[in-house]
């Protein structure tokens, strides 16, 4: 059985007359930075001289550079991107680290690949949000919390576990719970979602698009019907709140008959899925994606645009903009 943390396991205690260095103040940063000083602890943040260090100056907190904040700091926080984080952890934070020092990831993806190798002296510990930034914020303010994967990496002077779980309550995250995991299970799973579940589900909606387009239904119809409407995004909200198999029950029977006795048609296509799916896993675990997108940082920018040209030039794109503009949705409001 997992070990699954809640508020009354965790206490700010443990970082009392702590500071609390974040480095970054972007998606994660923002929102774990505004969370942790509601909660009460003393909150510094580490920026380089952007719009994020304006931003943070005008929520009010003293704004240092990154090497600063972590000579001050009690815990450090990495909330930069994870493909500039070797460097920017090598440069500016390591050599002000000092002894007993505790430093946390959001993602485990860096110590996972032998990206970063902390030093001994330093207390490791992952508190990898199962949110994204601005949803850490809003439902601190909402008071359900959200969930995240926490593990202790290394333990240096005894009291990892009692600060992870502080900061993790101090975010809002044991509220809701959070599930202890290794950095390398938790970038497995966090990279399995992306490189799998969600292409092989991707694949499965341009499909239906496509079939359905070509049978001569007008494509603004088709995506409203698909996920436009919002009624799709809707059934998935239900599955996490009343569970996967009884969110059925919010269809109508005509919907409950046709998913299940013409569900068992794509029963076959499991196999193929899953063997493709085993591929995607073997490569994360194994370390030969992350040694491949270290590999491609150099041409990433170019190649991001590419796929920008491309994926803008598809007609589903288009489609989009016209059915998003019609029924004024989203940012066409
Ligand atoms: P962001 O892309 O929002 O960037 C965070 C901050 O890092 C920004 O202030 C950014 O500045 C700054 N930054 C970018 N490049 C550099 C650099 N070279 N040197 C110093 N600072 C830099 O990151 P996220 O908040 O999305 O991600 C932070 C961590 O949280 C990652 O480990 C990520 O995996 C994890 N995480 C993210 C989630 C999410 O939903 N976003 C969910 C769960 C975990 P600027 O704005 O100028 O680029």
């Amino acid at each position: 059985m997992s070990q699954i943390y809640h508020d009354d396991d965790a206490d700010l205690g443990a970082l009392e007359d702590q500071v609390v260095a974040l480095v970054g103040y972007g998606n994660q940063g923002r929102s774990q930075a505004l969370n942790l000083r509601d909660s009460g602890l003393n909150v510094t943040i580490g920026n380089i001289r952007d719009h994020g260090a304006t931003t943070a100056t005008k929520d009010g907190f003293s704004v240092l550079s990154i090497a600063e904040a972590c000579e001050q700091a009690d815990v450090v926080m990495l909330l930069v991107p994870d493909e500039v984080m070797p460097e920017v952890f090598k440069t500016h934070v390591a050599p002000n680290l000092a002894p007993g020092n505790l430093i946390v990831f959001a993602s485990g993806y860096n110590i996972a690949f032998n990206l970063i190798t902390p030093p001994d002296f330093l207390d490791v510990a992952l508190i990898a949000p199962r949110m994204i930034g601005i949803g850490v914020r809003e439902t601190f303010i909402a008071g359900t919390g959200f969930p995240s994967f926490v593990g202790v990496h290394h333990e240096a002077t005894g009291s990892a576990k009692a600060r992870m779980l502080a900061i993790a309550k101090g975010i809002g995250s044991t509220r809701a719970g959070c599930i202890e995991m290794s950095m390398h299970d938790e970038a497995t799973l966090d990279l399995f979602t992306e490189q799998a579940f969600g292409p092989a589900f991707g694949r499965v909606l341009m499909t239906a698009i496509e079939l359905l387009v070509e049978a001569g239904y007008p494509p603004e119809a088709v995506l409203l019907e698909l996920y436009l409407s919002g009624e799709f995004a809707y059934s998935f909200e239900k599955m996490r709140e009343v569970g996967i198999m009884k969110q059925m029950d919010f269809h109508s029977r005509t919907s409950q008959y046709g998913t299940v006795t013409r569900g068992a048609r794509f029963m076959a296509l499991a196999e193929p899925i899953k063997e493709r799916m085993s591929e995607v896993l073997e490569e994360i675990r194994s370390g030969s994606f992350a040694d491949e997108w270290s590999n491609q940082q150099p041409t990433a920018m170019a190649l991001f645009e590419k796929i920008r040209e491309a994926r803008d030039k598809m007609p589903v794109a288009r489609w989009d903009e016209i059915a998003r503009s019609a029924f004024r949705i989203g940012n066409a409001r």
